[in-house]
Order: C-alpha cells, then sequence, then structure tokens
C-alpha cells in the first residue's frame, strides 16, 4: 500500500531533498502525515457540525484551517524548504486546536488533543529551528490566555454534553495519527541506523584497504632496494669483463691473432656493454622507486648541454647513415637544471631515434616559451624512421614494454629507458608526450619549468 502512494508521496518532494538518502524517507513520511490529517480533521468537524444548531463563522475558520493542511505538501514542492512547510503546518495546528478550543468547549474540546500533536510535530520537524517553533506557540498560547481572561469564560456555542462524541471521535483520530507517526518515525530510525552500519563498515574496509596499501609500498619499496642492490652488484663484474675483452682484443690485434676470434671478443665486448646498459637503467629505475635518486639542480648554459649531447649522440646516429641536426636559438641562457638527469633524457630519445631509423633526419629542438602557467623548456626530439602504431604509444612509456613482439629481436634494447626518462622528466616537473605517423616519423617532446639562474641574471648584470 505504502509503496503504491510513494510516487503519489514523492510528487510533493522538491529535487534538492530527493538527493538525500536520509532526508527522503522523513520527508514522505511528513507528506503523507499532510494528506491524512486533514481527512481525519473533516470527520471531527463533521461530527462538531452535527452538534451545532447552525453553522457559524468560527466553525467555518476551524474548517479553513484543517482544509489548509492540504497546502503544506504543496508549499514544500514550491519552496523547497522543509523547515518553512514544517513551521506553516505546527503553528497552524497549534491556532486551529487554541482557536476551536476557545469556541468549541474549552479544555473540554475534541480540538485539544491537537495540541499535542502539534507539539509532537514540533519537537519531530523543527529541531533545527524549535526557538523560533516555540516562540510562535508561546504567542499563541498567550493570547489564547488573554482572550479566555478577558472574556471571563469560554464562549458556550455548543452544550458541553454534546461534545462527548466528538471528543472521543477525536480522541481516536488522534490516536490513530501518532501511531502512523510512530511507525514512520521507527522506518526513518531503521533507515539512519543502516546508514551509520554502512558507514562504520566503510571505515572498517577503508582501514583495512590503508593497511593493504602501505604493506604493498613497503614491498614494492624492498623490492626496488634488492634490484638495486642486486644491479650494482653486477655492475662490477661486467666492467671488469668489458675492459678485460679491450685489453685482450688490442693484445690480440697487436700478436696478429685470427681475425674470427677478434670478432668473437667483440661480441662478448657489445653483449656486455648491452647488459651494462641494462643495469644501468635498473639501478636508476629502482633509485627512483625507492625514493632513492635525488634532483641535483645547477646552473646549466643550455646551449652547452646540447653542444654536449649531440657530440655524444653523432656516432649512434651515423651508424644508420642519419643525419642529425640540432635547431636551437644560439642562446638560451642559464637555467637551474638537473643536467644528469636531462642529458640522460636527451641521450635515450636521440639513441632510440638512431636505433628505429635508417637514412634519416633526426632533428633535437629546444626552445623556451614564456605561458600562462611560467617559463618552460621545451626539448624535442624527431625522427623520419618506422614510427609507433597508436595503440602502442601508451605502453611504451611502462617499463621493459616495447612497440611490438618482434622489437627486441630486430633492434634490440629492453624498454626501459622511456620510462626512465618519464621518471626523469616528472622528477624535474614536467611532462613527456609522444606523437607518431606509424611507418613515417616519431616525435618526442619533454616540457620542464625553466628556472632562470640567479648566475645567468649576475652575468647580465
Ligand atoms: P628500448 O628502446 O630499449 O626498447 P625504450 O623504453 O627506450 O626501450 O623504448 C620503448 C619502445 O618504444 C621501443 O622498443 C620502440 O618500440 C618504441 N620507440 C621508442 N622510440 C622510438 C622511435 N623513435 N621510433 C620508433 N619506435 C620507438
Amino acid at each position: 500500500m505504502i509503496s503504491r502512494l510513494t510516487p503519489v508521496l514523492d510528487w510533493f518532494i522538491p529535487e534538492n531533498i530527493r538527493a538525500s538518502e536520509t532526508d527522503v524517507p522523513m520527508v514522505r513520511h511528513f507528506v503523507m502525515l499532510h494528506l491524512l490529517g486533514p481527512l481525519m480533521g473533516h470527520t471531527v468537524t463533521a461530527f462538531l457540525l452535527m452538534q451545532l444548531s447552525e453553522s457559524n463563522w468560527q466553525f467555518w475558520v476551524v474548517e479553513a484551517c484543517v482544509a489548509s493542511f492540504f497546502l503544506v505538501p504543496l508549499i514544500l514542492r514550491q519552496t523547497g524548504s522543509m523547515a518553512l512547510a514544517a513551521m506553516v503546518s505546527v503553528q497552524t495546528l497549534v491556532g486551529l486546536s487554541l482557536f476551536g478550543s476557545f469556541w468549541f468547549g474549552g479544555i473540554s474540546s475534541p480540538l485539544l488533543p491537537w495540541f499535542l500533536i502539534a507539539m509532537v510535530l514540533c519537537f519531530f520537524y523543527l529541531y533545527d529551528s524549535i526557538k523560533y517553533a516555540l516562540i510562535g506557540i508561546t504567542l499563541q498560547l498567550a493570547t489564547f490566555t488573554a482572550a479566555r481572561l478577558l472574556s471571563g469564560n469560554f464562549p458556550q456555542l455548543v452544550d458541553p454534553a454534546e461534545l462527548l462524541l466528538p471528543n472521543v471521535f477525536s480522541i481516536l483520530a488522534a490516536l490513530t495519527y501518532m501511531t502512523v507517526m510512530c511507525l514512520f518515525y521507527e522506518a526513518v530510525m531503521r533507515v539512519s541506523l543502516r546508514l551509520e552500519q554502512e558507514t562504520i563498515d566503510q571505515r572498517g574496509r577503508v582501514a583495512e584497504l590503508r593497511h593493504a596499501m602501505s604493506a604493498a609500498e613497503q614491498a614494492s619499496k624492498r623490492k626496488s632496494i634488492f634490484l638495486a642492490k642486486m644491479s650494482h652488484e653486477l655492475r662490477t663484474p661486467l666492467n671488469a669483463v668489458i675492459g678485460y675483452t679491450e685489453m685482450l682484443k688490442e693484445e690480440w690485434i697487436e700478436r696478429g691473432e685470427d681475425e674470427r676470434k677478434a670478432k668473437d671478443l667483440d661480441r662478448i665486448h657489445a653483449a656486455g656493454r648491452h647488459l651494462l646498459a641494462l643495469v644501468n637503467n635498473v639501478i636508476d629505475l629502482s633509485s627512483i622507486e625507492s625514493d632513492r635518486i635525488d634532483l641535483n639542480t645547477e646552473p646549466v648554459v643550455v646551449r652547452d648541454l646540447a653542444d654536449d649531447v649531440i657530440a655524444t649522440a653523432s656516432p649512434l646516429a651515423r651508424k644508420r647513415d642519419n643525419k642529425l641536426v640540432l635547431n636551437m636559438p644560439e642562446d638560451l641562457g642559464t637555467l637551474e637544471l638537473d643536467a644528469l638527469k636531462v642529458r640522460q633524457s636527451l641521450l635515450n630519445l636521440l639513441s632510440n631515434a638512431a636505433k628505429f631509423t635508417t637514412k634519416g633526419t633526426i632533428m633535437m629542438t629546444i626552445l623556451r616559451s614564456q605561458e600562462k602557467d611560467g617559463d618552460w623548456l621545451t626539448l624535442e626530439v624527431t625522427d623520419n624512421g618506422i614510427g609507433i602504431r597508436p595503440e602502442a604509444l601508451e605502453r611504451i612509456f611502462k617499463s621493459f614494454s616495447q612497440a611490438e613482439n618482434d622489437t627486441a629481436t630486430r633492434f634490440g634494447g629492453s624498454g626501459l629507458g622511456l620510462a626512465l626518462t618519464k621518471r626523469f622528466t616528472e622528477m624535474m616537473g614536467g611532462t613527456i608526450s609522444v606523437r607518431s605517423e606509424y611507418g613515417l616519423s616519431t616525435s618526442f617532446t619533454i616540457r620542464i619549468p625553466a628556472i632562470e639562474s640567479s648566475l645567468s641574471e649576475r652575468k647580465v648584470a
């Protein structure tokens, strides 16, 4: 029955209240009481009318007040204010019961029990503005008392002996009304208890998740420390292997040994260097993850850094007959940069460009720009090599990820360079992005804050 009534009740509930899970049952209850109340009130007034020899204006005031409760849900819908609707309802009910009692039977009036209902409604719905509600009720009570004192006695519009039946009916109606209120109150309490329990459960779950997260973070840090230590231990013997192969090769060439043997040594040397580069990347990545790497900024002359990077990358570019071009203004000033990280990031991008491009052009562009959010240094490496498929663009910044399944077999590499470059860039407060047309070109862009060095300011001065 109630579920069938719900859409009707909800029609009166304004949008702002409908959003709250806790308020809706209470407001539904309020609307329901205001549709039910006037129906009961009219039966009381009908009994009253039967006892009156003829209807008078006092009766029609009481009748109008009872009917006016039908308007309360509309006031709620129109104003969206539960406090206002409840205030109108409580004050009208107080006025109705006092006015009705004054004219129809005094303290034995069938309308007096509704004063108690008004008080219950007041504490139930107006807890936030109880002060104003009580002031209103007190004023009405004072008017009632003053009228009683001035008139000397209650007017006898109806014979008190005739009020027995309306009284019994009114008390029954008030009891029914109170029972409905209590039932709904119990439902409201159940909802709020359930919500409270859910909140407690959620809090418990959040605490568990936090615990699990901190355990996972600890484990990840321990893994990174382990990797960093392991890789460090690998680096020493690897350097020895590389060093000895270089020495052996020189010796063998001097002794005029078989060329095939020298080629084998070259292979060992190349494999050793590859492994060393891999180990170095693992050390750097795991150092970042275990927070053991810091940002070391110093005044850096951008042009010198760029020339140095180009000089280092030139032999790599030449291996596949690529042209390496530097595109930047002659002087970009002196900036506060972590030179090692910028250098390593650019070399990672340039060595990739050199690896994936044959007989093409690799261009490194460096620019400074002033934007709304500050001064930025943009470092871009563009090539016209094999390109990257759109679906692989996201993946390539993850550790041990390559664009294609056969990249490692065709070009070598381990998928760590870009992951490391991204971490370095983020540590420097910047971003890295990539654009590529598969089969045509690739362009990586690093953007980092350009903080003018105080040294350069001094130089200018
Ligand atoms: P690695 O080069 O050691 O494989 P990276 O993390 O540096 O690892 O690069 C990840 C992958 O991104 C590469 O394997 C390659 O598939 C793709 N990639 C990076 N740079 C380029 C480029 N300039 N052109 C085409 N593919 C690229």
